[in-house]
């Protein structure tokens, strides 16, 4: 079996390939390297740069390496950027997903694994279900809200089978220390708690603290990066075992706000200062999950989920990362 994984050299990409290569899988990735990294790339898959709006190369991909499964990941993931520049975010999330999509006509792909985003449904009073009709509110959500319906059309089209993974908030690292979140621009909480677990005086900024939750700052569903790889895994098989399509929310069910989670950090790091700020713009109140068809599909219970072992395990790559990268 081949599968190919595109934006495989990201953060949750590399987490699947080497989850995959672990499995004795071949692994194709495509990523153009605009957001994936090269120290994440996993030495034994076949790296191929490029993109997938380029539809000769992927369709010479697909048939060279017969491939059968995608793991569709590659998207620009900057919620605030793309709403400055949403150009970017219809010419390679949603454009980019179709031509990959054009790609599969008259090749052997059967399944098509699409990450998708709990923020397709909005803000959101108590946890959601997978039947809750989306209501994305920013540019990156929608994006990915077309993104879905396109995986849907060309599902019937082609004649494949699909999973779409709505992705609540993703955190933490890969046991092996070799891969990990890089990126620091999209400002992901957990991420600037990593940096700032390297600093002498680590500071830590909340947006917004009179939202209409428990204590008035943000609520979201954080899982950790291996727990939704083992969900991909699952996926797949799922699909090959059962030829069905399947729409299926990642996250573990229970909303922890900006404050818990900083409360956390400030038992790891004492003399953190807190300083409180404006919301930022675009963020919702709170979303996490309902988790009742994740549990009964796969049969899943969760191994990570944890928020002290979320948030210890990024501090523990950003030291890692550091350290190879300061040599
Ligand atoms: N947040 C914060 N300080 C930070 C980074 C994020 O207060 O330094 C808040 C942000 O406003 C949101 C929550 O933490 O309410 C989660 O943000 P993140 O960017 O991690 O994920 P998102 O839910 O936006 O995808």
């Amino acid at each position: 079996m081949s599968i190919l994984i595109t934006g495989g050299a990201g953060y949750i990409g590399s987490h699947i390939v080497e989850r995959l290569i672990k499995n004795k899988i071949k692994v194709i990735i495509l990523d153009n390297l605009n957001t994936g990294h090269k120290k994440l790339i996993n030495k034994k898959a076949f790296f191929i740069r490029g993109d997938i709006n380029d539809k000769n190369l992927v369709k010479s991909i697909l048939k060279s390496y017969n491939v059968k499964t995608i793991i569709h990941l590659a998207a620009c993931l900057n919620v605030n950027e793309a709403e400055i520049n949403p150009q970017k975010y219809m010419e390679n999330n949603v454009k980019g997903t179709e031509n990959l999509l054009l790609s599969c006509k008259n090749s052997i792909v059967k399944n098509i694994i699409f990450s998708s985003s709990c923020s397709i449904y909005g803000n959101i009073n108590g946890a959601v279900n997978e039947n809750k009709k989306p209501n994305p509110e920013g540019k990156y959500a929608y994006s990915k809200y077309l993104g879905e319906k396109l995986i849907k059309k060309y599902s019937k089209k082609f004649n494949f089978k699909y999973g779409i993974f709505r992705y609540f908030n993703v955190a933490g690292a890969s046991n092996s220390g070799k891969v990990g979140e890089v990126e620091k621009s999209y400002g992901h909480l957990i991420k600037n708690i990593a940096i700032q677990s390297l600093k002498k005086k680590a500071v830590i900024k909340i947006f917004g603290n009179n939202y209409p939750t428990k204590d008035g700052t943000c609520v979201r569903d954080y899982i950790h990066v291996s727990d939704l790889t083992d969900l991909h895994i699952k996926g797949i098989n799922y699909l090959i075992k059962n030829k069905k399509s399947f729409i299926l929310n990642c996250g573990y069910g229970k909303g922890y706000s900006v404050l818990n989670v900083v409360n956390v950090f400030k038992k790891i790091k004492k003399n953190l200062v807190i300083i409180y700020q404006k919301k930022r713009f675009g963020d919702v109140p709170q979303v996490y999950s309902n988790t009742k068809k994740i549990e009964k599909m796969f049969k899943w219970k969760p191994k990570h989920n944890d928020i002290n072992k979320i948030i210890r395990s990024a501090i523990r790559w950003e030291k890692i990362f550091n350290k190879t990268n300061n040599k």
